[in-house]
């Protein structure tokens, strides 16, 4: 059974989701670098202070202030662990390649979520987040487009990439995953 995961796709494609569901039934940790930040945020503290305008503009976050979370959350959980919205381009992806050779834990699947874009854009404005105004979700569809949608390819050349059609009712979804983790 695979029990290191990394969630791909466009916001609003289901990760989160998929993500949660996944990792409550097999007891792996949940690793969201989104909902990590914006409890800074929410938090008030310095992180979530420097951070709040970036995020809320729907750029992405320093790259070094991302990999100090996914380092400090991301330890040897014994039973798995899966990783939403993190790496988001192909230097944290490197990054992540050099922190997971540390702890031994390879990377053993690649979940590509995808759905057409209209489709997300109505999902993120229905989904009510602060980030989720059509100028910010804009610029995440473009900054998404640009510079996180080549990490595909990327996991593709390493042959753990498992295409998922999010177009679909979420159980049919959930059970398609589970099946390509051997469960
Ligand atoms: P998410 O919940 O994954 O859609 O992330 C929400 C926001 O947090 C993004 O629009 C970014 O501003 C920031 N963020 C989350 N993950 C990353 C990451 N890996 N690198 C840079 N910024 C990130």
């Amino acid at each position: 059974m695979k029990k290191h995961l990394l969630f791909l796709g466009p916001p609003g494609a289901g990760k989160g989701t998929q993500a949660s569901v996944i990792s409550e039934e097999n007891c792996y940790l949940h690793l969201s670098t989104g909902e990590l930040l914006r409890q800074e945020v929410e938090m008030k503290t310095s992180l979530g202070l420097q951070v709040k305008e970036v995020i809320n503009s729907g750029k992405l976050v320093d790259d070094e202030l991302v990999l100090a979370i996914v380092k400090k959350n991301l330890t040897s959980n014994k039973n798995g662990w899966i990783l939403d919205g993190y790496p988001r381009n192909v230097s944290q992806a490197n990054s992540l390649n050099l922190v997971l050779r540390e702890l031994n834990q390879p990377l053993e699947v690649v979940f590509y979520l995808n759905l057409d874009e209209e489709i997300l854009i109505e999902r993120l404005l229905n989904r009510g987040r602060k980030d989720d105004n059509e100028k910010t979700i804009r610029t995440r569809l473009k900054i998404y487009d640009e510079i996180t949608k080549p990490l595909i390819n990327y996991y593709q050349n390493q042959n753990i990439l498992e295409y998922i059609d999010g177009d679909r009712d979420l159980k049919i979804i959930s059970d398609n995953i589970r099946q390509k983790i051997g469960l």
